[in-house]
């Protein structure tokens, strides 16, 4: 079906969750949710939930594989079968290996590796819910597990998609947003350094709705940035979320 074909605004401006075009879904962040690795994150966007979990540091087998400047980060993300409609099917797809190798790409531009030579440290993203931004939401929950981790990183790094449904420019897109709009752009960034750490552009966008496209991704991002430094902080000290 084409994009114009379905709409995804209503008539009274709002989007079909009811949420304004600047406005993410309700966000959860919780550290610290899984007692059998050495860093945790939880992050609930709307429907989309996402767990990550890092072990780490640890020695590298086989032995040869391990380098000797550096500590090779590991990313696996991995969606549930049962967290989408249709049944994914069981072992890695290739939207997987590709999802697994851009989010490794994005936190490994915050970790200090150089600090861990001859290691390896494994980050696991485990989708549970789907409903749009499942990579964004894994990089966000992935930075806050090697955080709680001890790892030392320059920054958070926290993301968001942004895309275009019936000629507007819409935050934070839903499932059928991103099926049935024009554009979906994915966007991840280390906030403090205004750094971009990932961006990732599906469907098309003038050169002017790409700059506010960006714009919008950045205010998101400083939305989640500000409650992902907020979960850490009532980890260490000592409040829940239900607390707050
Ligand atoms: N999706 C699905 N089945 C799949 C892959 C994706 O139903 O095998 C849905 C899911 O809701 C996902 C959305 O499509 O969040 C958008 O997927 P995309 O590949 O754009 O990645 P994401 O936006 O989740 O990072």
């Amino acid at each position: 079906m084409k994009s114009n074909e379905v709409k995804l605004i209503r008539e009274d401006g709002r989007r079909l969750d009811g949420r304004a075009f600047d406005e993410l879904r309700p966000l959860k962040i919780e550290v610290g949710v899984l007692e059998k690795c050495d860093g945790s994150a939880y992050v609930e966007l709307g429907k989309t939930k996402v767990y990550a979990a890092v072990f780490g540091p640890r020695e590298v087998h086989p032995k040869h594989l391990a380098l000797a400047d550096r500590a090779i980060l590991n990313c696996r993300y991995h969606m549930a079968s049962f967290s989408v409609d249709e049944r994914k099917p069981l072992g890695m797809t290739r939207r997987e290996i590709e999802l697994s190798k851009v989010i490794r790409e994005a936190l490994e531009s915050v970790v200090f590796l150089e600090e861990f030579p001859r290691t390896c440290i494994d980050v696991y993203i485990e989708v549970i819910q789907a409903d749009g931004g499942t990579r964004t939401a894994g990089i966000t929950a992935g930075s806050l597990a090697l955080a709680e981790a001890g790892i030392p990183m320059i920054d958070l790094v926290a993301g968001v998609a942004v895309g275009k449904i019936n000629g507007h420019l819409v935050l934070d897109i839903s499932d059928i947003e991103d099926k049935y709009g024009e554009a979906d752009m994915p966007v991840a960034m280390a906030p403090r350094l205004n750094s971009i750490v990932l961006l990732q552009l599906n469907g098309r966008l003038t050169g002017e709705e790409f700059k506010n496209a960006l714009e919008l991704a950045k205010k998101g991002i400083m939305e989640i940035y500000q409650q992902q430094r907020e979960a850490l902080r009532r980890k260490y000290s000592g409040i829940s979320a239900e607390e707050v």
